[in-house]
C-alpha cells in the first residue's frame, strides 16, 4: 500500500504514473510492429486504436475475437487504409455468412485501388469477419447459430452471442458508415441488390450508389429467418453507424461480373462522401421496391423454378412446377403478385416450407 504525505504529492506522483504507462504502451507497440514489419509478419491486436496508426498508410492487421478449443486465438484481418484522418470512418465487412465471398475481393481490390495520399478519413476493410464458418465453407458458426440474426449479443452469452457482441463494440462501432456484403445462401442464387432504410438520405444516397439491379426498402429485418436478435445492420444503426447491406449473387463462389460491379458501387460511395476524387460512375436506374418477401412451398418435391433473376412478373404468372420422385406435377405456382425476382433457389430438393423465389414489390 502506497501512502502520500499530502495530496500534492499524490497527484504529482499519480501523473507521473499515467505518462509512464502511456510512454510504455506507445513503445510497446512501436517495437512490436516495427519486430513484426522486420519480419514480415501482419501485427496481432486485441483493440483497434485507429489514432495510434499511421496517416497515408496501408495497415494490415489481425484483430483477436476470441479463442479457440485449443486456447489460440482466433484473428479476423484487418485492413485499414488511413488518409488524413479528418473525413468518415467508413467499414466495409464481408462473410459474417462464412459462406458469401463475393465481397472479400470488393473490399481487397476497393482498398488497393486507392491512394492513402489522397484519402480524406480512414477505410476498415475486414475482407472476412467470421473466420470459422469461412473455414467450414458454412453460414452458420460453429455452435449452429446465424451470426446476423443474434446481434448485439451479450458479453457473457453463448459462443455465438460473445462472438457478435465482440464484433459489434470492437470493430463495428469504430465506423461511421458501414458497407455490409452478403451474397445468397446455399440452393439459392441473388442478383445484386442494395436493402437500405430509404426514409434516411444519407443510407438512400448509399443505395443507389452501389450499382445494384434492385433496392430494397428495408430497416434491417432479415429477407428470411427471423429470429429474436437483430441483424448486423440494425444492430449497427442502432449505435449510430449508417450501415446498408448489399447482396453480391451466389455463395461459395467468387463473380466476375458480381465483384466489379461491388467495386465501383462502393468506390461511388467514397467519391461521393469526397473521401477519394473522382467522378461518379452510374449504372442504369436500380428498380426501387418498397418491400420484399419469399414465397415458400406447402409440400415437398422437386423444385423447377421457372423465372430468371431480376424477371419482370405479373399477379398469376406461373413461376415454378413441384415434381413427385415419378415426374409427376405435385403443385404449380404462381406469383400472388406484380414484381420482380431479387432472388431463387436452384436446389431442386425441396422439402414441405422450402424457399421458392424472393419477390420484390415496387
Ligand atoms: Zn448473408
Amino acid at each position: 500500500m502506497l501512502h502520500f504525505s499530502n495530496p500534492i504529492e499524490f497527484k504529482g506522483k499519480f501523473l507521473t504514473f499515467i505518462l509512464y504507462s502511456i510512454c510504455f504502451t506507445i513503445l510497446n507497440v512501436a517495437i512490436y510492429n516495427n519486430l513484426c514489419a522486420q519480419k514480415g509478419e501482419i501485427p496481432v491486436v486485441k483493440a483497434l486504436d485507429l489514432k495510434m496508426l499511421p496517416k497515408y498508410t496501408l495497415t494490415k492487421l489481425w484483430h483477436e475475437v476470441g479463442t479457440d478449443p485449443f486456447g489460440r486465438p482466433v484473428l479476423v484481418p484487418v485492413m485499414v487504409l488511413k488518409g488524413d484522418g479528418l473525413g468518415p470512418v467508413i467499414g466495409l465487412t464481408a462473410a459474417i455468412h462464412g459462406n458469401e465471398l463475393n465481397g472479400i475481393p470488393v473490399i481487397q481490390k476497393v482498398i488497393s485501388n486507392i491512394d492513402p495520399k489522397s484519402l480524406k478519413g480512414t477505410i476498415i476493410g475486414i475482407p472476412g469477419i467470421n473466420p470459422e464458418s469461412i473455414l467450414m465453407n458454412d453460414r452458420r458458426f460453429t455452435d449452429g447459430e446465424d451470426l446476423n440474426r443474434i446481434f448485439p449479443g451479450k458479453v457473457n452469452g453463448s459462443e455465438s452471442e460473445q462472438r457478435v457482441y465482440t464484433i459489434l463494440n470492437k470493430l463495428i462501432s469504430l465506423m461511421d458508415i458501414n458497407i455490409d456484403m452478403h451474397t445468397a445462401s446455399f440452393g439459392r442464387e441473388n442478383c445484386y441488390y442494395a436493402r437500405a432504410d430509404m426514409k434516411d438520405d444519407t443510407l438512400a444516397k448509399l443505395a443507389v450508389l452501389q450499382y445494384a439491379d434492385i433496392i430494397v426498402d428495408n430497416v434491417g429485418q432479415p429477407s428470411f429467418g427471423s429470429g429474436s436478435g437483430q441483424t448486423s445492420r440494425a444492430a449497427a444503426v442502432e449505435k449510430g453507424v449508417k450501415t446498408i447491406t448489399v447482396e453480391y449473387g451466389n455463395p461459395q463462389v467468387y463473380q466476375d461480373d458480381m465483384i466489379k460491379r461491388g467495386i465501383i458501387g462502393v468506390t461511388n460511395a467514397l467519391k461521393w462522401l469526397k473521401m477519394i476524387p473522382g467522378s461518379i460512375e452510374s449504372s442504369k436506374d436500380a428498380v426501387m421496391c418498397a418491400s420484399s418477401f419469399w414465397l415458400y412451398t406447402d409440400t415437398g418435391g422437386y423444385l423447377e423454378v421457372e423465372v430468371e433473376l431480376t424477371q419482370k412478373l405479373t399477379k398469376g404468372q406461373k413461376i415454378a412446377t413441384l415434381r413427385n420422385p415419378f415426374g409427376e406435377i405435385v403443385k404449380e405456382y404462381y406469383s400472388p403478385t406484380d414484381g420482380i425476382v431479387i432472388g431463387k433457389s436452384n436446389n431442386p430438393v425441396a422439402t414441405q416450407g422450402a424457399r421458392i423465389i424472393h419477390i420484390g414489390k415496387y
